[in-house]
């Protein structure tokens, strides 16, 4: 449904977009997530028609973009402000993109009924838009996109403005909403938790660059590079030093995990500044144990430093056990564990075991 090839994009001297190449699919939700200033903006925006491009190619729906004006577009975009006009009603808002429709009066009001009914505001027509909370305001901008009929619907950060309960609820609905309508969406967000739970396939960029694109597991679990990693959720990193590497995979050495061979598929890439080689690994990864556990191969010791409290679940911060091979300095790694209901948590200072397995950790060389 979109193309963009080799899309450059010059604010004058500064480098927005530095040669984006990506393919996003008929009715496919994709994300562009990235920290701030990295252009996804930027690149929504070019893809609008908001933005010219300083060189390369966009298609949408397989007809060049190239001179194609925002309104002649089969995009339609929903802001992080809503852009709803207080002083009209909800049917109204709803209704003004279909100020240039030549359909009856009674064919447009059949229309706005049927993109409320889609967002959830059944009954909401008469009701002045500025009575309305953040979360229905937003939904009033989703229908005014929607009556459109767009190929794409293009989404700037549109949650950002809600608490974090209703955004939750409106993440859940816009999925919902997406399958129903069955457009491409194309949401823009800095948000990796919002990013991993809404979309089919995620691009992740970094400066001007698409750092990765994948589904939402690949990128928790297949992360190209040590900095993809870091930004998508939690990620431990422990000093590592390689022994040797086989067809099947690379022998390596870190504080507390002894000698260990990491599968191929797990190994990865380090940026240039990284500390180079490390691994990594998620803190659901790892088991803690008691003190009690049989010491194997695969278990290592330390204290617990730190409990942080979630309800469902606590985060453990663990300082391991070093050996001097490693200048013996304390390594502190994160481990998350369900909370068993009632059950009391372990105090700091605490000795515990950890227990992990080989195709839990990512090797970034
Ligand atoms: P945020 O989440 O903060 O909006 P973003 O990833 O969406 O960040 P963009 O808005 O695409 O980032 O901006 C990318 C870079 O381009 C930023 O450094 C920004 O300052 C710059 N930029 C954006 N728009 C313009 C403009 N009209 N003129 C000059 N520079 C701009």
């Amino acid at each position: 449904m979109i193309q963009c090839r080799g899309v450059q994009k010059y604010y004058g001297d500064y480098h927005a977009l530095r040669g984006i190449d990506l393919t996003i699919h008929e009715a496919e939700f994709f994300s562009l997530l990235g920290p701030s200033g990295c252009g996804k903006t930027t690149l929504l925006r070019t893809i609008a028609g908001f933005e010219d491009i300083s060189s390369g190619v966009v298609l949408i729906d397989g007809k060049d973009m190239a001179g194609v004006p925002a309104n002649a577009r089969p995009t339609n975009m929903v802001f992080q402000s809503y852009a709803i006009f207080p002083h009209l009603t909800v049917a109204d808002n709803v209704a003004f993109g279909l100020r240039r429709d030549p359909r009856s009066r009674a064919e447009k009001a059949a229309a706005v009924d049927e993109a409320l009914g889609m967002v959830g505001l059944k009954g909401y027509g008469a009701r002045a838009a500025h009575a309305l909370s953040g979360g229905q305001r937003q939904r009033v901008a989703l229908a005014r996109a929607l009556i459109l009929k767009p190929k794409v619907l293009l989404l700037d950060e549109p949650l950002s403005a809600l608490d974090r309960k209703m955004r939750e609820q409106m993440q859940v609905e816009l999925i919902k909403l997406q399958r129903q309508v069955g457009i491409t969406f194309v949401l823009v967000t800095h948000d990796q938790e919002e990013a991993l739970v809404m979309s089919d396939r995620i691009a992740v960029m970094f400066e001007g660059n698409i750092a990765q694109l994948a589904t939402a597991e690949e990128l928790y679990t297949r992360p190209a590079s040590r900095r993809v990693a870091d930004f998508i959720g939690v990620m431990n990193f422990m000093p590592a030093r390689i022994l040797g590497e086989t067809a099947t995979g690379v022998t390596v050495e870190a504080p507390g995990f002894g000698q260990v061979e990491i599968p191929a598929a797990n190994v990865s890439h380090a940026d240039p500044g990284d500390p180079a080689p490390s691994i990594g690994f998620r803190p659901e990864a790892v088991t803690l144990l008691a003190a009690t556990a049989p010491a194997t191969d695969r278990v290592t010791e330390g204290i617990i430093d730190e409990v942080v409290y979630y309800g469902d679940m606590s985060y453990y911060d663990v300082i391991l056990d070093s050996p001097d091979t490693f200048g013996g300095q304390p390594h502190e790694i994160r481990i998350s564990m369900r909370n068993v209901f009632g059950r009391e948590l372990p105090d700091l200072g605490t000795r515990v075991r950890v227990g992990w397995s080989p195709g839990s950790l990512i090797l970034f060389r």
